[in-house]
């Protein structure tokens, strides 16, 4: 079997919050799983909203959490570099190369994908099963953008190869983002990494997530006087369980763990868990 390659790609937009923390934790334990490698990518084309503070706030929040990278900004590795304002120049290659091939087309400084008509996109995800799409519901999509930057959904698939990354675990929210992503691997003629969605993380009134329900930043939790230990213990048991246990330690996740026993429903964020565990761990 391959080398199992994962990444964790945060845009420092804003703090690690509880969702980012939660498929930060997935993708480690997956790598840790297989001893495999976990890549940390900073996703900072967006250059009005993204800070260096951010980005250490991200570092800090991992670190925290003991979710460490194998390659990253920080630290280098062989496939750099891994702040996506550095690789610019690579986008634009990889589009003109498809602007070449009939495959893409300008308009003025954009670069534009065709979207190829009568087809049926499929995938399996590991989480939620097969889901298909036909072309004709997708328009045309934005590679590169007037300004030179490239979107997210083409940046994230140029990146994903160049980087050999081979399990793509993110949020749910980007289920109906992989189509248009499977489109550009096929069109570059790249394999298909494996895709695993991970449910979405709501509050009690089952709405998103957000600070009202108690959704900080995960510095915000250790401020608070939550130990590591229970944060992580209680992100893994979002969306995944292991028969009715409850308490985890570090290793017995990276035991346990596997894509099979993850769930496809939505994940209720409960502090009042949260806090439990926290006492047990003190
Ligand atoms: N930067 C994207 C996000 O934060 C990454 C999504 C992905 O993993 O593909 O949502």
């Amino acid at each position: 079997m391959e080398e199992v390659r994962v990444r964790f790609a945060p845009s420092p937009t804003g703090a690690l919050h509880i969702g980012g923390a939660h498929t930060a934790l997935f993708n480690w334990l997956w790598a840790e799983k297989h001893g495999g490698s976990f890549v940390l990518r900073i996703e900072d084309t967006d250059r009005e909203r993204s800070t260096q503070a951010y980005e250490d706030t991200i570092y800090a929040g991992l670190r925290w959490l003991g979710l460490d990278w194998d390659e990253g900004p920080d630290c280098g590795g062989p496939y750099g570099p891994y702040r996506q304002s550095e690789r610019l120049k690579l986008y634009i290659e990889c589009a003109e190369d498809l602007v070449s091939r009939g495959l893409a087309y300008r308009d003025g400084a954009a670069i534009i994908f065709k979207i190829p008509q009568g087809e049926t996109i499929s995938f399996e995800d590991a989480v939620y099963g097969t889901i298909s799409v036909k072309s004709e519901t997708l328009k045309d999509q934005v590679l590169i953008k007037s300004d030179g930057t490239p979107t997210y959904n083409y940046a994230v698939v140029i990146d994903d190869h160049h980087m050999a990354i081979n399990w793509v675990i993110r949020g749910e929210d980007h289920i109906a983002n992989t189509p248009k992503q499977i489109l550009f691997y096929k069109a570059f003629g790249w394999e298909l990494p494996h895709f695993a969605h991970l449910p979405m993380i709501l509050g009690k009134d089952k709405k998103k997530l957000s600070k009202r329900h108690g959704a900080l930043s995960v510095m915000e939790y250790e401020k608070m006087g939550y130990l590591p230990e229970a944060v992580l213990n209680y992100l893994a048991r979002l969306g995944w369980s292991h028969g009715d246990q409850e308490i985890f330690s570090r290793d017995e996740l990276v035991a346990c763990f596997s894509t099979e026993n993850l769930g496809n429903s939505p994940a209720v964020f409960d502090t009042q868990k949260l806090e439990w565990l926290n006492a047990h761990y003190i």
